[in-house]
């Protein structure tokens, strides 16, 4: 255990503490409550977009540089500004919340009253500690308290919240407790599979290991309930 000794020293609860410390059980559900926010400083939206655009171009050009690539190089030349464009507009845009989806509502005429399913959305996010892709699909479902929400919200809310440097966990608690609000019930699971690329092309290389994380609230809680879910995850449908 010697070389995992106090790697770094974070805060915790307004504590600091040291990396090594932390041991996922003493973690408890302080510290998950704490950490369901993407941890952001509160200037996070006085640059524009543009702005951002423009400073995260500079410093990309100094990484490539310092890694001797020579940017006059004419594939080379737009990079820095491709990623710079890329990483504020695209990959990382679900961090401002101008960009939420807008949640519109519909009352559940029909009175069905059963659990909703919606499987395999596929979503694209990036680590937070290395920066590079996580793939994968959330499965999303939720049992309705008087109101639905339309399909492709469901999908709209999981790219919002991948389109972050994420954590699986985080990522997962995220979309659960986001629906949970917007449709007013504690009755929605969130199950998420995904790949992550720090461990699959780089440290282990373990290319074949996916990741499973869950959110369960409300009557999800009840095994019969959880249990159905689960079932219907296995479902092979062939369209
Ligand atoms: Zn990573």
């Amino acid at each position: 255990m010697k070389q995992n000794e106090t790697l770094l020293n974070i805060r915790l609860n307004g504590e600091q503490i040291e990396l090594s410390d932390l041991h996922i059980d003493d973690m408890g559900d302080d510290h998950i409550s704490t950490s369901v926010d993407t941890p952001m400083r509160e200037d996070a939206f006085v640059k524009t977009d543009d702005e951002k655009v423009v400073e995260i171009e500079a410093h990309f050009r100094s990484i490539m540089e310092i890694l001797g690539l020579d940017l006059t190089d004419d594939s080379l030349k737009g990079t820095p500004r491709r990623v710079a464009k890329m990483y504020v507009k695209e990959i990382f845009q679900g961090l401002n919340p101008a960009n939420k989806p807008a949640i519109a509502l519909f009352e559940n005429k029909y009175k069905y009253n059963e659990m909703l399913v919606e499987k395999n959305i596929s979503f694209y996010s990036n680590c937070e500690h290395h920066f590079v892709p996580i793939i994968g699909k959330a499965h999303v479902a939720y049992i309705s308290n008087g109101k639905v929400i339309g399909l492709s919200k469901l999908n709209r809310l999981v790219e919002y919240f991948a389109k972050r440097p994420q954590v699986q966990e985080r990522l997962t608690m995220q979309i659960g407790k986001e629906l949970q609000k917007d449709l007013g019930t504690e009755d929605v699971a969130i199950v998420i599979d995904a790949k992550h690329l720090c461990v699959a092309s780089r440290g282990v290389e373990d290319d074949t290991s996916s990741t499973i994380t869950a959110f369960y609230g409300g009557k999800f809680k009840e095994d019969k309930v959880k249990e159905e879910f689960l079932k219907y995850l296995e479902l092979k449908t062939e369209f």
